[in-house]
């Protein structure tokens, strides 16, 4: 088994060692070989996949459709029809709400989701409710981010069409049971939608495990470009679905009236497609798959632990969610006494430290834990226990900077 430092030399960005970068949940860093994959697929396959007779063409359409079974193989799906390639989830999780959610949402139904929800699983289904007549249902989570059997019995029905939650939460790092919530809404007649983001970074995911109809994640969130994602749909269900964009190499035959549409997956793939970037994101999953997620976790409990004590040390200080660094996720999201988590993260950066400091795109959960905004460290295996000793060192000096002395 390799260490994660031996990782970390692949990281040009990371080599001069002047950035501690915290932020990792917002987005990764890539390694080398994920870029020199995606400069290698347009120095050498350059062309518009799927559609072209010529050599180039087809080399793209076959580096795409790699890409795709990579993805496929990475989260445990049945097939490559499975799969289709989006920007991001939240263009995966659109997809979802305007082409199942508006047409399978009636009057009177309900859709559950968490409190937790970042903006883009909440905004989508607040569409369709409101659209169609239909009631939107928050599941809440307890102090330490934990949706209790209780919570999503009671609340998941007959009524309950669709329940979308997020796997990993991005705000407490929590881990939702999404099996046992598949579980239950699968035996009242619902879907059940996945937000995959944080989770498929961080641990092996497989679909079918966990039971969901719909999963989504980002490439870049996973050490691939920005600008390609992918959402994971049950055959079935994406087969009775309508596209969700129209145009481009997405059809079977059109007429001046009308058209009729491509197979799965290319149904839901309108326009160009950014075979680039895909080829990016299987790179990007060989290059996980070769750290192994049993090192990505262990160097993530490590250093959350190592940054959760230390915090601990700060009275003035206070961390959301788990006391237990294993259920963080990599994601330690914290309040200072007395300092805007605007102005910390400004003093850091002064520091050459970057955290998120804001509402993380989950303002309802904001609401919910009573804080305006937070601050938000998180880590990824290619950081070091040097990096959280010295963000700790820093961090500590920061009511001293905003004048509340020694
Ligand atoms: N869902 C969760 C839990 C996230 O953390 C994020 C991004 O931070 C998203 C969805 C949206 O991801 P993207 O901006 O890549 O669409």
């Amino acid at each position: 088994m390799s260490a994660p430092s031996d990782f970390r030399k692949d990281f040009e960005i990371l080599k001069s060692g002047e950035y501690i970068y915290f932020d990792n949940a917002a987005t990764s860093q890539r390694p080398r070989q994920v870029l020199e994959a995606v400069t290698n697929f347009y120095n050498t396959a350059n062309a518009n996949p799927l559609r072209g007779l010529y050599d180039w063409s087809m080399a793209a359409t076959d580096a795409y459709e790699s890409a795709r079974k990579a993805v496929a193989d990475f989260i445990g799906a049945d097939s490559t029809e499975e799969i289709i390639f989006t920007r991001n989830t939240t263009e995966s999780l659109n997809l979802v709400a305007y082409s199942y959610g508006l047409e399978n949402v009636h009057e009177g139904d309900e859709i559950v989701i968490t409190v937790m929800e970042h903006h883009s699983n909440m905004l989508p289904w607040q569409m369709v409710a409101k659209k169609n007549g239909a009631k939107l249902i928050y599941l809440e989570p307890d102090e330490e981010g934990v949706i209790s059997r209780e919570e999503y019995t009671s609340k998941i029905t007959d009524k309950t069409k669709i329940v979308a939650i997020g796997h990993v939460s991005n705000v407490f790092g929590v881990t939702n049971p999404v099996k046992e919530i598949a579980e239950y809404a699968h035996s009242k007649g619902a879907v059940v939608v996945v937000d995959g983001a944080q989770s498929a970074p961080h641990m092996a995911v497989d679909v079918k495990e966990l039971g969901c109809d719909f999963f989504a994640l980002s490439g870049h969130k996973m050490l691939a470009p920005m600008g390609i994602g992918a959402l994971y749909g049950k055959r079935e269900l994406l087969d009775n679905m309508q596209p969700f964009l129209r145009g481009g190499e997405m059809i079977e035959y059109v007429t001046r009236e009308d058209a009729t549409y491509a197979e799965l997956p290319h149904k839901f793939e309108a326009g160009t497609v950014n075979a680039g970037d895909a080829v990016g994101l299987e790179a990007a999953i060989k290059y996980i798959q070769n750290v192994g997620f049993e090192t990505i976790e262990a160097q993530e409990v490590k250093l959350t632990t190592l940054l959760m004590d230390g915090l601990a040390k700060m009275p003035y200080i206070k961390v959301y969610g788990s006391k237990d660094p294993k259920k963080h996720c990599g994601i330690v999201t914290f309040t200072m006494d007395g300092v805007h988590p605007h102005d910390l993260a400004s003093v850091l950066n002064d520091d050459r430290v970057c955290i998120r400091a804001g509402h993380h795109c989950a303002q309802p959960l904001m609401q919910f834990i009573g804080a305006g905004s937070t601050a938000r460290a998180s880590v990824y295996f290619y950081n070091t226990e040097d990096e959280v000793k010295q963000f700790l060192d820093r961090l500590s000096k920061v009511r001293e900077v905003m004048g509340y002395g020694a």
